[in-house]
């Protein structure tokens, strides 16, 4: 379990900007403990535990980069070609004790060991062969076309941070190491309810007045892609007792609950009195669009542990925003990695828009490539923040920071990519 302070999130009203929610998710949480041996096979989007220090120099030993013939640098001619005899040949896998006499070439192939006292690689498309000797153009640099060992990195230096998020890139170095596991963070433990009356399950009938729930599904997938087990609670009633009930069972044994629905201020919405009796409940007013009212909380679990809370809005496109500002460095936080913002990349806008000053908006586009070649982005036609479809239609957002009150076409602005958000 998670060691949480009954004022973990506290915030003292008024709008919180994105940026500070972020500081805030953040601050002082204690992440989960435990750690596990896996095999690389099962380490993706896991969290490293502790720093990896390189075993072994990466490459371990000087070779070739090319299939072509190895050199002494100074048995080149100063200018003009070279011609040399070909005294050998190493391939990828040969041993080492080959040594290059003086005054000659070694035919040698891709990953091969450099041949002792060579120190430069013509390609095999740059150079001519005569009979038993090859001839080797001007112009090449001393050292080209070769891999000194620890050129990559070098034996003892740290190869990847703990608390670093494990990618197929960083799975990649581990295994060129030579290290087959890694000690990565136990997963954090998601439980993942919706609210609300009129909400019912995929697969289920429709009656008059109900729609189906999208936003479980969309928080499940969303946290399994963040490597945490997850926990489906299904549907909870607009009432107090059901919910603060659930809540109380869910808290052992998961580190954070996440629900939607129900935290505006409708005398409909119960999770915020839900969560007050089940345990303590700061409510954040984000300074951002879509995205409503956040309820952030901790539900004690018994022997001093707790439970994280995070209610988010109820509708669908607002509850995947809420998610990538709030909720997502709360689980990697959780799970002792570290959250960084993503980084919005420039695109020419190919709309106009205008918006309040002191928020931050975040509006559904796609993107396409103009006669000019340059990248554009095109505003979804449908604002509203339940419209699932300007999700599904768009390739990411593009960010209006707090200060902007205005986007003409032609503008650059900042594009965040779904696949950055989740
Ligand atoms: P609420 O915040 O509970 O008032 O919900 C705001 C809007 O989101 C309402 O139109 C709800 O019907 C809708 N909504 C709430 N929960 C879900 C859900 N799980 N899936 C899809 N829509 C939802
Ligand atoms: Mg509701």
């Amino acid at each position: 379990m998670a060691q949480l302070s009954s004022d973990q999130f506290a915030f003292g009203g008024g709008l919180l900007p994105v940026d500070e929610a972020l500081a805030r998710v953040t601050a002082g949480l204690m992440p989960v403990s435990g750690s596990e041996r896996l095999p690389l096979v099962d380490c993706d989007s896991r969290i490293l535990a502790g720093d990896l220090l390189a075993p072994v120099d990466l490459p371990p030993f000087f070779n070739s980069a090319v299939d072509g013939y190895a050199v002494r640098f100074g048995d080149l001619a100063e200018s003009g070609e070279t011609i040399l005899p070909v005294g050998g040949r190493v391939a990828a896998g040969a041993s080492l004790a080959h040594e290059a006499g003086t005054g000659e070439a070694v035919r040698i192939f891709t990953g091969a060991p450099m041949p002792a006292g060579t120190d430069t690689v013509f390609m095999q498309e740059d150079v001519r062969l005569d009979g038993a000797q090859v001839i080797l153009p001007q112009g090449l640099k001393p050292g080209a076309n070769c891999r000194p060992a620890g050129e990559d990195i070098a034996k003892g230096v740290r190869a990847l941070a703990a608390g670093r998020v494990l990618t197929p890139e960083a799975i990649a170095l581990a295994a060129a190491l030579g290290v087959g596991e890694l000690d990565v963070r136990r997963r954090v433990r998601v439980a993942v309810f919706s609210t609300g009356d009129e909400i019912v399950s995929p697969g289920a009938p429709l009656a008059a007045a109900q729609i189906y729930d999208s936003n479980r599904f969309t928080l499940m997938a969303l946290v399994r892609r963040l490597g945490c087990v997850v926990t489906d609670l299904g549907v909870l009633r607009d009432d107090r007792a059901t919910v603060s009930a659930a809540l109380r069972a869910a808290a052992p044994g998961h580190d954070l609950i996440l629900t939607s629905g129900g935290v505006s201020t409708g005398e409909e919405d119960h999770v915020k009195a839900a969560v007050e009796s089940a345990g303590s409940l700061t409510l954040w007013r984000l300074a951002i669009k879509p995205g409503r009212p956040v309820a952030m909380g901790v539900i004690p679990a018994g022997a001093g542990e707790a439970a994280a809370f995070v209610g988010l809005p109820g509708n669908p496109v607002a509850v995947f925003v809420t998610f990538a500002h709030v909720v997502k460095p709360l689980i990697v936080a959780l799970g002792g990695g570290l959250p960084e913002a993503p980084l919005a990349l420039p695109v020419r806008a190919a709309f106009s828009y205008a918006k309040k000053e002191g928020r931050r908006e975040y509006v559904r586009v796609r993107l396409q490539r103009a006669p000019d070649g340059i990248v554009e982005a095109h505003k979804h036609p449908r604002e509203g923040a339940g419209v699932i479809t300007s999700l599904t239609e768009t390739d990411g957002l593009v960010e209006l920071g707090e200060t902007v009150t205005r986007v003409a076409p032609g503008e650059s602005v900042g594009f965040l990519a779904y696949a950055l958000l989740r």
